[in-house]
């Protein structure tokens, strides 16, 4: 019941309004990563360069993820680096260096060819369409992606959408994407792209799914102070995936009637909740099986009526 994960490793450079942290442990996959890592077996595909620190590697690997597909390349690491405005809701991006990433080539390990879901965490299309050409077999493909990627490498990414079972986007990438306002309509008309299902993220006020006859809303968790959204909607993709990959993919059940689809997106939303509460993935490293019952409990409560 593994999955794959493919994406970014980074060293980020973070600014919000009260603090700041510099090489903070980053990357869409590293969030994704640890998110997953709470469902079951989680294989890492992706590619650090000499300054990444041992010790973020050796704390992925007591969590469980298998590092066969990662690759130490000489140079720098993938660096990224993003500032605040007050309110936390609208972010800029100061720098992103590309560094390994731009000569590497991911290489699937003969082992990590038939995993039970594939994410491909945000990353240039053609990194994610070369992971995927390494899959002999998956029962779910999940793709996440970002404004850079559809500004600078659309055609790339709109001939990966056919192969792609869900889509997750950001509510400005979707408008982005689509070019339509509605974000339902934007949903709707990214579902003709391929995907059989996008999910789009709205940061605080939660995520939908929208799919040919469903629509699945999940508030976010609410929370009296948050320290750092970044990889929030890497650590919401990363559990999403480990969770519907723990429980068998969807293996032709039509999306309408899939309960698995909506307890990994309140999973997704209730991991995103607690990464946002400290810099980089520090409150993921002490969580517990526990909390996360606790808030999807919470969660639950919240949002049942008659
Ligand atoms: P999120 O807050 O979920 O959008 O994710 C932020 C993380 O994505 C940071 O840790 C960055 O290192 C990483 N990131 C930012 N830009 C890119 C990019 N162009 N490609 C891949 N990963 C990125």
């Amino acid at each position: 019941m593994s999955v794959l994960i493919a994406g970014s490793l980074a060293l980020d450079n973070i600014e919000t309004p009260d603090d700041r942290v510099e090489d903070a442990a980053g990357g869409s996959a590293s969030f994704a990563l640890v998110a997953a890592s709470f469902f079951g077996p989680v294989q890492l595909v992706g590619v650090v360069g000499d300054d990444f620190p041992q010790a973020h590697l050796d704390f992925f690997r007591s969590r469980g993820v298998d590092l066969q597909g990662l690759q130490r390349l000489p140079g720098p690491t993938f660096r990224w680096a993003g500032k605040y405005l007050p309110g936390l809701n609208e972010r800029v991006t100061l720098c992103t260096e590309l560094n390994v990433s731009s000569q590497y080539q991911p290489k699937v390990p003969e082992s990590f060819r038939r995993p039970e879901a594939v994410f491909l965490a945000n990353d240039h299309p053609r990194l994610q369409r070369q992971v995927l050409d390494q899959v002999e077999k998956t029962g779910l493909v999940i793709c996440d992606t970002m404004n850079l990627w559809i500004n600078t490498a659309r055609e790339e990414l709109q001939a990966l959408l056919p192969r792609v079972d869900i889509l997750m986007l950001n509510d400005e990438e979707a408008r982005l994407l689509s070019g339509e306002v509605s974000l339902l309509k934007a949903g709707r008309k990214i579902l003709g792209a391929g995907p059989r299902a996008v999910i789009i993220k709205k940061g605080e006020h939660g995520s939908f799914l929208v799919s040919a006859d469903q629509i699945f809303l999940a508030p976010a968790y609410p929370l009296e102070q948050i320290k750092d959204p970044t990889g929030a909607g890497d650590t919401f993709a990363g559990a999403f995936a480990g969770s519907l990959a723990q429980e068998g993919g969807l293996r032709g059940t039509p999306f309408r009637w899939c309960p698995h689809l909506k307890r990994a997106m309140v999973r997704g939303t209730v991991l995103a909740s607690f990464t946002v509460e400290e810099f980089s993935f520090d409150r993921l490293r002490r969580l517990s099986e526990k909390e996360i019952e606790e808030r999807v409990q919470r969660l639950r409560e919240m949002v049942s009526f008659d």
